[in-house]
Order: structure tokens, then C-alpha cells, then sequence
């Protein structure tokens, strides 16, 4: 039968840039806050299971080792695609320089985290990475 795999996502990012309402927005909605408070330390999100976690210092130093040694696949959320001024994907990519990138599998997607625009693609290239 079809078996439930848990894994691991640690969501990164510039204060205010979104990940909070990333997250919310990829919770089932009845599990959906409608108010989103700023976020101290990080949030964990693994497959139909939210925590949120304490940055302690073990923990932090855990996931820096896995980073460094582990093909982890990394989703780029090139967020705020509705604001006017905002950039295109392809040119946040350049700007990154994510093309240096080459021991780790990686995507980016332009995404507008009020209305969920964008969100189902980068998670589905995410599952297809950790099969
Ligand atoms: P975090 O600090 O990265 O967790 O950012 P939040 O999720 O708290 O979002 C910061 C602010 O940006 C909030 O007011 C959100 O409503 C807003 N926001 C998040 N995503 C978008 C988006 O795609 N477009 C726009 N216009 N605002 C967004």
C-alpha cells in the first residue's frame, strides 16, 4: 500500500518575506490561522505534521551537518510575485547566481503566498525530489 514518509523541511528566509504565510497557507484549511504572528526561532514543517521548534543550539548544529553533507534539495520561493516592483524568477536566480549550485539538486518558483499562487508547484517538485 501506499506508505507515509516523514521528512524534514527547514524554510529559510528574510524576515517579512513570507514564510510564515507559506507555511499557513500549506497547512490543511481547517488548520489555517487567518492571523499570522511574527515567528521567533523557526518553523518545522514535515508531511502532515506542523511544529514549531525552539532554535535551540543542538538542533541548529544538527541541521548545519546535514546541510553540509547530505544532497538535500533546495526550493527557492521567489515570494511577493504580485507586488508591482517585483522581479521575475528567472532574474532572482541570476541575482543568487543559483546556477553555482551544482552538488545539490535545486528550484525556484515565483509564488504569491496571500493567494497560494505558486506554492503547489515548489512542493510538488519537492516530493518528487525526497520519492
Ligand atoms: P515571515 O517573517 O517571513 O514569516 O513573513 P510573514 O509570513 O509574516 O509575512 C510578512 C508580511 O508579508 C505579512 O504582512 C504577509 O501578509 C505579507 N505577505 C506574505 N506573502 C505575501 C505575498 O505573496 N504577497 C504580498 N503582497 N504580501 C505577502
Amino acid at each position: 500500500g501506499l506508505k507515509k514518509k516523514e521528512v524534514h523541511v527547514l524554510c529559510l528566509g528574510l524576515d517579512n518575506s513570507g514564510k510564515t504565510t507559506i507555511i499557513n497557507k500549506l497547512k490543511p484549511s481547517n488548520a489555517q490561522t487567518q492571523d499570522i504572528v511574527p515567528t521567533i526561532g523557526f518553523i518545522c514543517l514535515s508531511q502532515c505534521l506542523i511544529c514549531q521548534a525552539k532554535a535551540d543550539t543542538e538542533t541548529s548544529g544538527n541541521i548545519t551537518t546535514n546541510i553540509k553533507h547530505r544532497r538535500l534539495p533546495i526550493l527557492f520561493f521567489a515570494n511577493k510575485m504580485d507586488l508591482r516592483d517585483a522581479i521575475s524568477s528567472v532574474k532572482v536566480s541570476q541575482l543568487l547566481s543559483l546556477e553555482n549550485i551544482k552538488d545539490k539538486p535545486w528550484h525556484i518558483c515565483a509564488s504569491d503566498a496571500l493567494k497560494g499562487e505558486g506554492l503547489q508547484e515548489g512542493v510538488d517538485w519537492l516530493q518528487d525530489q525526497i520519492q
